[in-house]
């Protein structure tokens, strides 16, 4: 049989505690989510403002859908460009402060598309090791030359840029908040550093849009770096509450994309109704930053918390990371946590490297203080139970 290596692949995931299931949601996503009928406190969502389910936005996709109905059935270039696209694109200039903006289905194929229209055969694309996996696909199908840096090491990535001045195109790409760790990466350092060397720049500001900055901008606005950065890639899948990607930067590079990426090319665009709610999502970002203020201070709240019985909790973002260590000991915990009601996945290879298994706790502004502290209290006996043996 031809597919009996899957069989046996499976068996070895298994047998390393790396196999991967998944849950299913019965309710909306909202701080508590439904799960086999019984609810659950969630602490592992990128909706950190609690958009996914605010009132506005679903009436803002529903008025889209009556408007413009569902589907698309073309890709932007043929016959899908629809004027809630526009807007949207329009929008999100406004919001990053740059010329223009192009949107992809997804934040993956931002990255993909962007980074692989940008440079090829001729170039080097430079990357922090941490960065997001939709960029290192990029980075490896471009066919451009790769190389990574250690994490938010600045003077091996000087280092990389001394050594490459051969290649056509350099560019360098960082996540500006790291997923699995929730560190930040020191950008006003990386602006100079590929300014330096003429470097092309880009950021992956994911999980910094709608988060980080004043107004929730992301991390040019929190760094004061307007028009500093040549790319800059975000999803509208978590904080805004909605779908899809986006590559925010200078009119030129938006009309290059349109025409060279082929993630934005060959699929079909966006449904307007998501574009609707992606909108109203901003607006409302824009105009209150009430749950902005709370989500910050959900974040200083379980960092004082975890603190006391947890030594080096960094709390640099709403992603909050617990290092366990081996995947066994991270899923003892996970499923400690969830018998008591707490959905808490652990992380593990390939996702984080070998031997950095963790729990990882996302924050969001509509999580309460009590919801906090029932994740510390039902948390700290199970730390203590495997603390000597991971010297946590
Ligand atoms: C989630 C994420 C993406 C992908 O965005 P989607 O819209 O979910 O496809 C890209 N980069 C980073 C850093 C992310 O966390």
């Amino acid at each position: 049989m031809g597919l009996e290596f899957v069989l046996n692949e499976l068996q070895a995931l298994k047998d390393h505690a790396l196999m991967r299931e998944y849950k299913t949601i019965e309710s909306a996503q909202g701080p508590y989510v439904q799960i086999n009928g019984k609810p659950y406190l969630s602490f592992c969502s990128n909706n950190y403002l609690g958009l996914a389910d605010h009132p506005k936005i679903k009436q803002a996709a529903i008025a889209a859908i009556h408007q413009y109905g569902w589907g698309t059935g073309a890709s932007r270039l043929v016959a899908g460009n629809m004027m809630l696209h526009q807007e949207l694109e329009k929008k999100i200039a406004e919001f990053k402060g740059t010329e223009a903006a192009l949107l992809f289905p997804t934040g993956y194929m931002a990255n993909v598309g962007a980074i692989c229209a940008l440079v090829g055969r001729e170039d080097i694309v430079i990357g922090d090791k941490l960065n997001h996996a939709s960029i290192i696909d990029g980075c490896r199908q471009s066919g451009a030359s790769f190389r990574v840096y250690p994490h938010n090491d600045v003077s091996q990535l000087e280092s990389l840029l001394q050594k490459s001045s051969r290649y056509r195109r350099r560019l360098v790409v960082t996540d500006s908040v790291f997923s699995m760790d929730g560190d930040t990466a020191p950008l006003p350092e990386i602006v100079q550093i590929a300014q330096k060397y003429d470097a092309i720049l880009m950021i992956d500001d994911a999980h910094a849009t709608g988060v980080f900055g004043q107004h929730g901008k992301g991390m040019i606005e929190y760094y004061g770096l307007e028009r500093k950065i040549d790319i800059i890639m975000g999803s509208l899948s978590k904080a805004i509450g909605s779908i899809g990607g986006f590559i925010a930067g200078e009119k030129c590079l938006i009309d290059f994309l349109k025409n060279k990426a082929r993630s934005f090319i060959y699929t079909t665009a966006l449904p307007p109704a998501a574009c609707a709610a992606s909108l109203a999502g901003l607006t409302l970002i824009q105009e209150d930053t009430s749950l902005l203020d709370k989500l910050w201070e959900n974040v200083r709240y379980l960092k004082s918390q975890l603190s006391e019985f947890i030594s080096n909790i960094s709390a640099e973002s709403p992603i909050i990371p617990i290092i366990i260590g081996s995947a066994e000991d991270a899923l003892t915990i996970s499923t400690r946590l969830y018998e008591n009601g707490i959905l808490l996945p652990a992380i593990r290879p390939p996702t984080v490297p070998l031997g950095t298994s963790r729990l990882r706790v996302s924050l969001m502004a509509t999580h309460s203080k009590e919801d906090i502290n029932k994740l510390i209290n039902t948390l700290k006996p199970q730390i203590a139970q495997i603390a000597q043996k991971i010297k946590l």
